[in-house]
């Protein structure tokens, strides 16, 4: 009998699960939440999740987020031919009580959803294949959102892609220098503040109307969709909890960052990090194909500044959090932070130096 099954048995009882619960085990690779698969004696797998608290601070919000896009694309599958629902589409499972999350006595918060089973999630790009069949699925995903009023979603994380607030506190930070890092890292603070004007580039057509407020998922990691383990036909998006409104150029964007690249994250040789200009091309002609004519001209342009300032962002925070003392970010060794960022930079620095190829690309796959 494994440690799992014997305290987790009861609050997944809670759960309205065919058949008689046999085993309770984690599963996955997430870094988030707790992930446990759930199988029973009528032959049903499920997923039993415990939300990370200290990252989603109003869970009743991002369940309530869940459902109502959840709801809304089912009612959009329904309708459409040959569409597996409950492969393509994750399911809630309810409770007892009729939730849709289960609250312990510890304050806990959890959920479940039917298992996709005979499923792959890749945390690296395995080929330029299942990369463009990913950026199909988030196009879609997109695409069927695109007549949900985003404005009704709570935010799940405030300010989570408001690039102009986190460059307001990459400078507050830098000002403040509390551990005293900053002069040894000077021509990557420079990097970013000759890119100041950069930072307000998408915002600024936000609030001008230019690009429309859409429902994005926010973590548009490849390992947050699932692939059929035969084919290798991206099926379905996993992975809700960061839903909000924002930009598609933010989920576009998100997903050429971590996988249009040759190298890890964190690698500290930048000899081996490279954008990939092939995986940027396949990414872009599945996601824009995917959201055709949903999207217009100005909107599809906007993606390629989503690839930039997603990486510039994400490569701020790193520097950010270095020069506080890494107190966000896990790290595992001395200047681990500092790595990250640079990597980031540099994905940045060759974007922005094959920039108008990357913008022929992009122009080759809107349809007309
Ligand atoms: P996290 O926020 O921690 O990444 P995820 O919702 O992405 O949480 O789940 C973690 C992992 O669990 C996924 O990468 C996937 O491998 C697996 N998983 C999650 N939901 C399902 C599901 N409905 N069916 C099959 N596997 C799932
Ligand atoms: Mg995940
Ligand atoms: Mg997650």
């Amino acid at each position: 009998e494994n440690i799992w099954t014997l305290p987790y048995l009861t609050l997944a009882n809670h759960f309205k699960f065919e058949g008689d619960i046999l085993t309770v085990n984690p599963t996955g690779n997430g870094h988030i939440n707790d992930t446990l698969l759930v199988t029973t004696d009528a032959g049903k797998k499920y997923i039993l999740q415990r939300l990370n608290q200290s990252i989603f601070k109003e869970p009743k919000n991002i369940m309530e987020n869940i459902e109502n896009v959840l709801s809304h694309l089912k009612a959009k599958l329904e309708g459409m031919p040959n569409v597996d629902l409950e492969r393509e589409l994750l399911t809630l499972v309810y409770t007892d009580s009729g939730d849709c999350y289960y609250i312990d006595k510890t304050g806990d918060f959890w959920r479940s959803y039917l298992y996709i089973d005979h499923t792959i999630s890749y945390d690296i790009v395995p080929n330029t294949e299942v990369y463009r069949s990913c950026a199909k699925k988030f196009g879609e995903f997109q695409k069927l959102l695109s007549d949900f009023d985003a404005s009704i979603l709570h935010e799940a994380i405030p300010n989570f892609h408001n690039t102009p607030v986190r460059f307001e506190t990459f400078l507050k930070t830098l000002e403040a220098d509390p551990v005293g890092r900053a002069a040894s890292v000077k021509e990557e603070i420079d990097f970013l503040l000759a890119r100041k004007e950069d930072m307000h580039a998408l915002t600024d057509k936000l609030e001008a109307g230019i690009l429309p407020l859409r429902v994005t998922h926010n973590d548009t990691k490849i390992n947050n969709v699932l692939v059929d383990a035969d084919s290798k036909e991206a099926l379905c998006v996993i992975d809700l909890d960061t839903i909000m409104p924002g930009l598609a150029a933010y989920d576009f964007g998100d997903c050429i960052r971590s996988g249009a690249t040759s190298g890890a994250e964190d690698e500290p040789d930048l000899t081996k990090v490279n954008f990939v200009t092939e995986l940027f091309e396949s990414f872009a002609e599945g996601f824009i194909g995917a959201v055709g004519q949903n999207f217009d001209e100005e909107e599809i342009m906007s993606l390629l500044m989503g690839a930039k300032l997603m990486t510039l962002e994400c490569g701020m925070r790193f520097l950010t959090d270095h020069l506080d003392g890494d107190n966000y970010f896990k790290i595992h060794r001395e200047n681990h932070n500092l790595d990250r960022a640079r990597t980031q930079f540099k994905l940045v620095q060759d974007m922005e130096n094959q920039w108008d190829e990357l913008t022929a690309i992009i122009k080759k796959f809107i349809v007309k």
